[in-house]
């Protein structure tokens, strides 16, 4: 809002919320979006419709917790459900940034600039362990950045990376137990399933 409080100038914020599967990503953006409604704060929530999971119109963690929010199916529209709520807005959570093509971090630096606090959780790294998208240059220009860590499923480790089990080389297989389960650096097999030399099928981000 840029306006004056208490002699200092309000600026925008940047906050990532990353690491693995399970690692509590969703819960945590939930449990802010929900302080900042306490706070009497207004806020919008927003997800790529890749990760069609449990709801539509609500982003969900694995224990069940949700907080309303819009599905778009790629930045140009984030753009433009947003600018229709501005300057209403004053926080904006995005779950599952990771899908979003590399021109969220330019929208987001624009709401930054307007004063915004910005709040995105996302996966940082593949199930091959690599950068995942735009999650990287986001913690770059971020204010803070919380990398959460889940429970490794083979040892009770911290874990840090998401294994994808079972054969498919596809970079977005969406949905959760089963597929997917997090391991430590130790028990993380990145090429346990697949053929040698077979080169990974990247989808277009959106
Ligand atoms: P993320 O958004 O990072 O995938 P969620 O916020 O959806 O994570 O879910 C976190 C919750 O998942 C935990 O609070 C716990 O209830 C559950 N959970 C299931 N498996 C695990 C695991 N291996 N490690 C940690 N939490 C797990
Ligand atoms: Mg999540
Ligand atoms: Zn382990």
């Amino acid at each position: 809002m840029n306006a004056l409080k208490s002699g200092r100038v309000e600026v925008g914020r940047i906050e990532v919320i990353t690491g693995p599967m399970f690692s509590g990503k969703s819960e945590e953006l939930i449990r802010r979006l929900k302080r900042a409604r306490i706070a009497r704060q207004r806020v919008a929530c927003f997800k790529p419709d890749i990760d069609l999971r449990y709801h539509r119109t609500a982003i969900a963690s694995h224990s069940a917790q949700t907080h309303e929010a819009v599905t778009v199916p790629n930045v140009s529209h984030l753009r433009q459900a947003l600018y229709q709520q501005l300057p209403d807005v004053e926080v904006i959570g995005i779950d599952e940034a990771q899908f979003f093509d590399a021109s969220i971090v330019q929208l987001t630096g624009e709401l930054v600039h307007l004063g915004k606090r910005i709040i995105i959780a996302g996966l940082d790294t593949t199930f091959t362990g690599d950068p995942f998208g735009p999650i990287p240059a986001l913690m770059a220009i971020a204010d803070e950045v919380t990398k959460l860590s889940a429970v490794c499923i083979v040892c009770g480790s911290p874990a840090i990376h998401t294994q994808r089990l079972g054969a498919s080389r596809e970079l977005v297989v969406v949905g959760a137990a089963g597929i997917y389960e997090a391991r430590c650096r130790a028990c993380f097999r990145p090429y346990l399933d697949a053929p040698e030399n077979e080169q990974l099928d990247l989808p277009e981000a959106i």
